[in-house]
């Protein structure tokens, strides 16, 4: 990837929800309507999300020795930026991404969340220059339940390839198939132009 374009975190997560999003946003600049189910979802996790303040717990339950709060962070060499909830620093002397959902957790991570995380992992990796080897997701509407994601290389080199596959709709106009899950499309604000 030589370019100059920077892929936020926002891109990829509505990427993974549908890549043709990636394509009417940023190629066609068309933007997505307020009521659309997922930009609510988005919302909802931002204006709602309840931080866990009490640091005892943490550091019993998950080895926390320090963190800091709303990171901004970016990577130039993986062309990505976004904004970490929290950046947790281990016992083991590894850092984690640790990211707050306004959701119940309903025993599985899906893949938006998990790739986020992966993301998050990769650039504190870069700037801090520690080793991420997991991260956590807070599930607020679950008593604030704590799921540990724990990464595989796998896992960084298929976070390289969705930003890779987003860049080259964006750089190039490549127009992508179709979400395979036919029921995003019926309240989707581009059903009308997806062909
Ligand atoms: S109609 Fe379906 S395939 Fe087209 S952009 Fe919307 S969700 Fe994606």
């Amino acid at each position: 990837m030589d370019g100059e374009t920077i892929v936020t975190i926002s891109d990829v997560l509505e990427y993974l929800f549908c890549p043709r999003f990636t394509y009417f946003m940023r190629c066609l600049d068309i933007p997505q309507h307020e009521e659309s189910r997922f930009k609510v979802l988005k919302g909802r996790d931002v204006h709602e999300q309840k931080r866990i303040t009490n640091t005892a717990y943490l550091r019993k339950k998950l080895g926390v020795v320090g963190k800091e709060l709303n990171v901004f962070i970016a990577s130039k060499r993986n062309h990505i930026k976004g904004i970490v909830d929290e950046v947790v620093f281990l016992e083991d002397g590894t850092a984690a991404p640790f990211e707050y959902k306004f959701a119940e957790f309903k025993d599985k991570i899906f893949k938006t969340y998990k790739f986020q995380l992966v993301l998050h992992a990769l650039m504190i990796k870069e700037n801090y220059n520690v080793d991420v080897k997991k991260g956590f997701i807070c599930f607020t509407r679950s008593n604030n339940h704590i799921e540990e994601v724990v990464f595989t290389e796998k896992d960084f080199d298929k976070a390289v390839e969705i930003v890779g596959e987003i860049l080259e709709i964006i750089d190039k106009g490549f127009y992508p198939g179709k979400t395979n899950s036919k029921n995003k499309c019926f309240d989707c604000c581009y059903s009308n132009i997806c062909t």
